[in-house]
């Protein structure tokens, strides 16, 4: 019994570690807000649509769907971003790092207020 609890323990360690990178605990409101903040794309700033969540952080080098790691991407950048670094990528794709990162921040600060008052 003991021996199967902790053989358990041990698969589920091992299953949480392979799952660990896609963890998502960016919540409805969070994703709501952030998308609000940015109001489109937040790579190339393309307006409404339906953006997709992309981890700044990319999930392979140890990103999460955080509300500190996701930002609204419309498909094309989501797609060419990938799993690329966020901002050689940006470069490559000749769009402004500097404004990124500035507003990344300001949206960080932003986001913590008024969520900080929610949670
Ligand atoms: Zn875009």
């Amino acid at each position: 019994m003991a021996v199967s609890r902790t053989r358990q323990a041990r698969a589920s360690r091992r299953r949480r570690r392979r799952l660990g990178k896609v963890v998502n605990d960016l919540t409805d409101v969070q994703w709501a807000a952030i998308q609000a903040a940015w109001g489109g794309c937040a790579y190339c700033g393309a307006p409404g649509g339906r953006p997709q969540r992309d981890c700044v952080l990319p999930v392979s080098r140890g990103g999460r769907y955080t509300l500190d790691n996701v930002v609204p991407a419309c498909a094309s950048c989501n797609a060419s971003k990938c799993n690329d670094e966020v901002t050689a990528w940006l470069r490559r794709k000749k769009l402004d790092e500097r404004a990124f990162l500035e507003r990344f921040v300001a949206v960080q600060a932003d986001l913590r207020a008024t969520l900080g008052a929610v949670a």
